[in-house]
């Protein structure tokens, strides 16, 4: 999927290279996914002057984040991967956004947690875009009903959609059918787009690519 970079380049120099390769396009946002990178690969990206992070496990998060999240100004973070309902308050807790929400039952969670808190975050609604039965996300069809049900009855900031497409499948039409669908609701942000194939995402609208081996290498 996504090209193998030499071990010698810097965080910085790949962050240049993927800004490069999508000069044409929108200039989206970009997220770098730290989910199983050491945290000197962390740490190094903190240096470079990186401040928007992707996590997809809640208890990973905590710990590759406990110590920056205090101590350094304007970090971003992001929740990307499926989250549970009785993790949803350590999520609101520790991510600026939650870019995973996909059902009411969570949606109520979230706003418990909100409420619980005392803290209001951003939250986009995950889309199963190639409607795959084992994979996360709400069901296109649904989508304006849980938007419904989580703006107006739960009062959670829904600003953006993000989509994972089937990895069997060309991801331009995937990514064409969640800019459509967030058009629809009057949704800003499209969190769209990998390491291999954040350029078709970015010429599709992404205001956001979440880019993990493209900036740091293999995981573990
Ligand atoms: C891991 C992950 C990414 C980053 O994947 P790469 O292919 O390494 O860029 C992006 N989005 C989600 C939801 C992920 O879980």
């Amino acid at each position: 999927m996504s090209e193998a970079l030499p071990l010698d380049e810097t965080f910085s120099q790949r962050l240049s290279a993927v800004k490069a390769k999508m000069e044409k396009e929108t200039h989206p946002e970009i997220i770098a996914v730290t989910k199983r990178q050491p945290q000197a690969a962390i740490d190094g990206a903190i240096a470079a002057g990186h401040r928007l992070f992707g996590e997809n496990r809640v208890q990973e998060a905590q710990k590759h984040w406990e110590l920056h999240r205090k101590s350094v100004e304007n970090l971003k973070l992001h929740l990307i991967g499926p989250l549970q309902t009785n993790k949803a308050q350590d999520a609101v807790e520790l991510f600026d956004v939650i870019e995973t929400l996909d059902r009411l039952k969570l949606a109520k969670a979230l706003a418990a947690a909100e409420a619980k808190t005392g803290v209001k975050r951003d939250y986009f609604i995950q889309v199963n875009t190639g409607e795959e039965p084992q994979k996360a996300g709400v069901d296109p069809n649904d989508l304006a009903e849980l938007f419904k049900a989580a703006t107006e009855e739960q009062q959670l900031s829904v600003t953006g959609l993000m989509c994972i497409p089937p990895v069997d499948e060309p991801a331009g039409p995937h990514f064409a059918l969640l800019a459509k669908l967030a058009k629809r609701l009057g949704l800003r942000h499209l969190s769209m787009g990998m390491s291999g194939d954040y350029q078709t995402a970015a010429k599709f609208g992404a205001t956001y690519v979440r880019l993990g081996t493209a900036l740091f290498g293999g995981r573990s």
